[in-house]
C-alpha cells in the first residue's frame, strides 16, 4: 500500500500490538530506541498483521530487537540474519520478513551474506543499525568506523579504512537502497514503509548513536553543533533528486542512477546524505522460483505436502 494511503487508512491493529512486554535493556539514550520505535510504527502504519511478520536478527545490541516486537522472531548467529531471513521467506512467502543487525554483524561477520543477498533479490527488508562500534563487546572499531578515528573505547586510532555500505549495496545489486538516522523517527518510519513496500530486497542503513562507546558520532555531532548546521542532508530536499530507475532494461539509466547514488554515498564529514539512494523494479527470487515450481504460486512451501509428512518415525529413529 502506498505510504500516504497506509497512513490514512483505518487501523485494525493497534500500535501496542506490535510491542512486547519484554524489558528493553539497551543503555539509556541509545539510538536503537528510535529504530525500534520506527519499525513498530512502520508495521502499524502498513497494518501488516503481527502474525504475518518475521523479525530475524544476528548478534549484537541490535540482535535483541525481535524480543521487543510482538511478531514471529528469531535471534540467530553472528552475521547470519540474512540467510535465515532468506530461508524464512522462501519457506513462507506470505510472511513480511525483516532482518536486522548491527554494522559489525552485517558488514563484518556477515559480509559474504550481505553481498549475496543483494544479488538474489528475495522479497524482504534488511535494516542495519550502524554505530561504528561493536557495542555489545565494549566498543571495538567496527567496519564502518573511518580511518583515523579513535573512540573512547579504543586504545589507538583505527588504521583501517571504513567500508561504505551504500556503495557495497549498489555493487551487490540491492534493488532498493536507503539510509536514515535513528533520532529522526518521522523520516525513518517513512523510509521503512517504503523499504517494506518494495518488491525485492530492500536495504536500509541507519546512522545510530551509541552514547556509551562512540563518543565521536554523538547526537550533537549529527546535529552539527560544532559547525553551526545539521550534518544530515535529506536527499529528497533536492527537487532534482530521483533515485528510481524508470526503465530497468536500460543499462545507461541504471549506471547513471547508480553513479549519482554512489556520489551521494561518499558524502562524509560535514554532510551525510539520508533518504532513498536507489530503487529499481526487478523480478524477485521468489517470483522466479514460482515459475520453476508452479505449486509455489498459490501456496507457500510450508503448506505443500512435503511438510505434511508424519515425521514421528524419523524422530523415533533419531531418539
Ligand atoms: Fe546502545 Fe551502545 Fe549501549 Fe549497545 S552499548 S545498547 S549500541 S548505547
Amino acid at each position: 500500500m502506498p505510504e500516504a494511503a497506509a497512513a490514512a487508512a483505518p487501523k485494525k491493529f493497534a500500535l501496542q500490538q506490535y510491542k512486547t512486554e519484554v524489558h528493553v535493556d539497551w543503555c539509556p539514550g541509545c539510538g536503537d530506541f528510535g529504530i525500534l520505535s520506527s519499525i513498530q510504527q512502520a508495521l502499524f502504519q502498513l497494518q501488516i498483521p503481527p502474525y504475518r511478520v518475521a523479525m530475524i536478527s544476528g548478534i549484537g545490541c541490535s540482535g535483541k530487537t525481535p524480543h521487543y516486537i510482538d511478531t514471529y522472531g528469531l535471534h540467530t548467529l553472528h552475521g547470519r540474519a540474512l540467510p535465515v531471513a532468506t530461508g524464512a521467506k522462501l519457506a513462507n512467502n506470505q510472511l513480511t520478513v525483516v532482518a536486522v543487525g548491527g554494522d559489525g554483524d552485517g558488514y563484518g561477520i556477515g559480509a559474504g551474506y550481505f553481498v549475496n543477498s543483494g544479488r538474489r533479490n528475495v522479497d524482504m527488508t534488511y535494516i542495519v543499525f550502524n554505530n561504528g562500534v561493536y557495542g555489545l563487546t565494549k566498543g571495538q572499531a567496527s567496519p564502518t568506523l573511518a580511518k583515523g578515528l579513535k573512540t573512547k573505547s579504543m586504545p589507538e586510532a583505527s588504521i583501517q579504512e571504513g567500508v561504505n555500505p551504500i556503495a557495497l549495496a549498489l555493487g551487490a545489486g540491492y534493488t532498493w537502497i536507503g539510509r536514515g538516522y535513528a533520532l529522526d523517527v518521522k523520516t525513518l518510519v517513512s523510509l521503512m514503509v517504503q523499504a517494506i513496500n518494495h518488491k525485492g530486497t530492500s536495504f536500509l542503513d541507519v546512522f545510530q548513536t551509541c552514547p556509551v562507546y562512540n563518543d565521536l558520532r554523538t547526537k550533537e555531532w549529527y546535529a552539527g553543533e560544532d559547525i553551526g548546521r545539521a550534518r544530515i542532508r535529506k536527499l529528497d530536499a533536492d527537487p532534482e533528486w530521483d533515485p528510481v530507475v524508470k526503465d530497468p532494461t536500460s543499462i545507461d539509466e541504471i549506471v547513471e542512477k547508480k553513479g549519482l547514488a554512489l556520489r551521494a554515498s561518499y558524502e562524509t564529514g560535514d554532510s551525510l546524505a539520508v533518504g532513498v539512494f536507489y530503487s529499481i523494479a526487478l523480478p524477485t527470487y521468489d517470483e522466479q522460483l514460482a515459475v520453476k515450481v508452479p505449486a509455489l504460486k498459490d501456496h507457500p512451501l510450508v503448506d505443500l505436502p512435503l511438510y505434511q509428512r508424519d515425521v514421528a518415525p524419523l524422530f523415533a529413529e533419531l531418539a
